[in-house]
């Protein structure tokens, strides 16, 4: 390393690793988590505070004009933009190194637009929120953007994604690079919605499950505290796997019986419809279960044994701690959840259900934007990001 170098000190990146969850540390406690010797800790504080990633914090008690002697992470060194773009909705925020969000915007947006006017909204957004705050591109550490199909990570590129025509080996990082030089995450909403759903609410359990039950059905899997994607990005897909109860129902997919075409938003109102009900979408089956509806409350929870019955296998498989279940159907509240519950712990073993929490999403609408802001900071604070002197502020 040449004297000129741009890349912070050796090893600094570990002791920042240590400061990220926002508790103030003195350079002794640092050096008593990371086996370093005082002098080291105090040339990579340095280094750090030059960097302008952590902050020297007030100490509780006056030390009558000492220098601070704790330090933290300065959440505002930086800003992450994260994009939630659903079938027919879109989010884009800024947020902190922390993961707070501080602004966003929502529109109606139609995914079947194709890549070029959804991500044309998805800059100008993003530039009018930095313009709002007063801050640069050049601020923004890396952006995540979460989009609903099939993602291959490494990539960025969607994969034969069945509801967003045109956007098939889309390059989006590559798109947005043209207008704003910081890395780019993508990855499939579901994931970045477990993501933000164990960020909010769950962030020691690294055993989580999220499903999304809106227009179709999706599970984001953190497996060993890590997101699983699979081979290609498609893990958790549960939507096209066959329930007896619906044999005969043919579904979008061309297969007939599948958990979605039974227990989704739009099904459950086909359903409620041929009963002779007014109910056309998803949001008029919530509409019917929050006005009392018995009918509509007895369609929701047979859609959450439905998924239910799907989800034991998958509690067999992964053996979660927590299943959170989100999307805009679980605004039914407490009748969707009772049916998964009352399926997933009569049918699995004692021992997968003993500490097997399935509760509602806490994130809820958020999840996918919280989870989007933290698959940017995720890459933007890694070791990798920061020996390479991007974050150089
Ligand atoms: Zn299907």
């Amino acid at each position: 390393m040449t004297t000129d170098s741009v890349a912070p000190v050796n090893g600094v990146s570990e002791l920042f690793q240590l400061l990220r969850d926002g508790v103030p540390r003195t350079r002794a406690e640092l050096a008593k988590s990371t086996g370093l010797a005082r002098s080291t800790v105090a040339v990579r504080v340095e280094e750090l505070m030059r960097m302008g990633l952590i902050t020297p914090v007030a100490d509780a008690v006056s030390t009558g004009g000492r220098p601070p002697s704790q330090f933290a992470i300065n959440p505002a060194a930086k800003v992450v933009i994260a994009a939630d773009i659903g079938a027919s909705h879109a989010t884009v925020a800024m947020a902190d190194l922390t993961g707070k969000v501080l602004s966003e915007k929502t529109g109606v947006l139609d995914i079947a637009l194709g890549p070029e006017p959804v991500l044309s909204w998805l800059m100008e957004g993003a530039t009018e929120l930095l313009a709002a705050s007063g801050r640069a591109a050049s601020d923004v550490a890396a952006m995540g953007i979460g989009v609903p199909g099939p993602v291959e990570h490494s990539t960025g590129q969607p994969v034969n994604p069945p509801i967003m025509p045109g956007w098939d080996r889309f390059d989006i990082p590559g798109w947005i690079h043209q207008h704003m030089p910081t890395p780019v995450l993508v990855d499939n909403d579901v994931n970045i919605m477990a993501l933000g759903e164990r960020s909010v609410a769950w962030r020691g359990i690294d055993h989580l499950m999220f499903v999304k039950v809106a227009t179709g059905i999706g599970t984001g899997i953190i497996s060993g505290a890590e997101l699983q994607r699979g081979a290609q990005g498609i893990a958790g897909d549960i939507g096209h796997v066959q329930v007896a109860r619906g044999a005969d129902i043919p579904c979008q997919c061309g297969n007939r019986g599948c958990l979605e075409a039974l227990a989704s938003g739009p099904a459950i109102a086909r359903a409620l419809r041929a009963d002779g009900i007014e109910a056309y979408t998803g949001s008029d089956v919530v509409d019917l279960v929050k006005r009392g509806n018995i009918d509509a409350i007895q369609a929701v929870r047979q859609a959450g044994r439905d998924i239910g019955e799907v989800l034991t296998i998958c509690v067999s498989l992964m053996n979660p701690s927590v299943i959170a279940i989100g999307g805009s159907m679980a605004r039914v509240g407490e009748h969707l959840i009772a049916g998964v519950r009352e399926v997933v712990y009569t049918r699995s073993t004692p021992l997968a259900t003993e500490y097997l929490s399935i509760v509602q999403s806490v994130a809820a609408e958020h999840a996918g934007v919280i989870g989007a802001s933290m698959l940017a900071i995720e890459h933007a604070l890694s070791p990798e990001s920061l020996s390479s002197g991007f974050l150089r502020v």
